[in-house]
């Protein structure tokens, strides 16, 4: 169903709700081409507007071919004792899986190639339909699925891990990069620049025309206070009560009184599974029949006794720091949306940005374990098997970043307007649906 316009009036700028803040600000048309629009509160990046956009979907097609290409050639080959193998990008997760670890062969095939892959086509065919007169069919669901799939996208995490790996496995073979570690570096690199070209509510106006504008919405007032809510994937200001988008039909993300607790269960569950993931093994090193398991910290250690200090640090900082530092900070992110004295709110809003960008970065030690087991299968001389310390990490990895989304920085700004205006009695879910 398309918004109706019984209220739209003639406003030249165009008013949004910031989806962190949820102050409502005014973006003036002449400033729009080509140009990020800034909250004037948080500084969120809200909208670019472009009237015609070729780069993006000729970026996807190429990074689409890539990507084929880099799934077709060897990635990585190496050479021991006058042994050589080399090993495909599909090897790594083959190797997971052969090992008893097909949960784990799927969170990498998922995150470096399926969701990547599928989020290229949707911009392909998307741009495609926006090209063309007639809309083609799917492509508003598409367009709806687009943001949700992007934080889960890890192929530049995977191309950070390969260059940890070689400096691990350097000192046990003589490697060779293949043409697949080229292209697959590419791809990385041109879905990168894709994604920050894609801005969601830029997209939904061309394919659905200009936003319809409340008559009573006001810039520089947060929509809860005007009775507004903005969809938070095509920017749509509408009355609050709606369960789903009157534009873009996208579930309208409002303040639930029990987002809290989600974000809470999810951290205890992050928690809990990040005792098996620093207890059990990462990986197994076999060699002539002898067993050598290895944990997150053994590895770290390891790295230090061979003075491999900068690797060392990174695989510290992905492995540890990032997971606790994260839970941590959502945590405290949760107690901040209920504190009852006014808070550093450009810190806070720093904290959480931080916290949603570096989450996925903690993947580094997983495809570590990926690429390293699919490279050393070499029998009773050296073969080296993933422990389930890695499907551990990858789950504490997965609920953290959960957590990150779930949590709603628009509760810490509804708190510290009840701070500011001395209404601290006034019910929690004033604002909430
Ligand atoms: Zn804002
Ligand atoms: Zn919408």
């Amino acid at each position: 169903m398309s918004a109706s316009r019984p209220d739209s009036n003639d406003r030249p700028g165009l008013l949004l709700a910031c989806p962190e803040c949820d102050l409502v600000s005014e973006i003036v048309p002449h400033q729009q081409e080509g140009r990020w629009h800034l909250c004037p509160r948080c500084h969120h990046a809200l909208l670019r507007q472009a009237r015609s956009d070729q780069l993006t979907p000729a970026l996807a097609v190429t990074a689409l071919i890539l990507l084929l290409l880099s799934l077709l050639f060897p990635y990585i080959a190496f050479e021991r004792g006058g042994i050589e193998r080399a090993m495909t990008v599909a090897d790594a997760a083959n190797e997971l899986a052969m090992h008893h670890h097909p949960l784990l062969s799927v969170v990498v095939v998922a995150t470096i190639v399926v969701i990547p892959a599928l989020y290229l086509l949707a911009v392909c065919i998307i741009h495609l339909s926006l090209a063309s007169q007639a809309r083609l069919p799917g492509s508003l669901w598409l367009a709806r699925w687009l943001p949700r799939l992007q934080p889960w996208m890890m192929a530049d995490v995977f191309a950070i891990a390969a260059l940890v790996s070689l400096v691990k496995i350097i000192a046990m073979a003589h490697i060779q990069l293949l043409s697949a570690f080229w292209t697959f570096t590419g791809y990385a690199v041109l879905l990168l620049v894709t994604v920050t070209r894609m801005n969601t509510i830029a997209l939904w106006q061309r394919l659905l025309g200009p936003l319809d504008q409340p008559a009573r919405a006001r810039a520089g007032l947060m929509a809860v206070e005007q009775g507004l809510v903005g969809c938070s994937w095509c920017g749509q200001l509408q009355q609050r009560g709606h369960q789903h988008c009157l534009r873009c039909r996208s579930r309208l993300r409002q303040r639930h009184p029990f987002t809290l607790q989600r974000v809470w269960a999810l951290l205890v569950t992050a928690m809990l599974c990040s005792l098996p993931a620093h207890l059990y093994p990462i990986m197994v090193t076999t060699s002539l029949g002898q067993s050598d398991p290895a944990t997150i910290i053994g590895g770290v250690l390891l790295f230090i006794d061979h003075g491999d200090w900068p690797i060392a640090l990174i695989i510290f900082a992905a492995s540890v720091l990032i997971p606790f530092g994260k839970i941590i900070a959502i945590a405290w992110l949760c107690i901040a949306s209920r504190r009852r004295r006014s808070l550093d709110m450009a810190g806070q809003m720093r904290l959480y940005r931080i916290t949603e960008w570096v989450g996925r970065w903690s993947m580094i030690d997983v495809f570590v374990v990926a690429i390293i087991v699919g490279l050393f299968q070499l029998g009773n001389i050296l073969t080296i098997t993933p422990g389930y310390g890695g499907l551990a990490f990858s789950a504490v990895v997965i609920f953290t970043m959960l957590a990150a989304h779930q949590f709603d920085p628009r509760l810490i700004w509804d708190q510290q307007r009840r701070v500011a205006a001395g209404r601290l009695d006034a019910p929690l879910a004033e604002g909430y649906r």
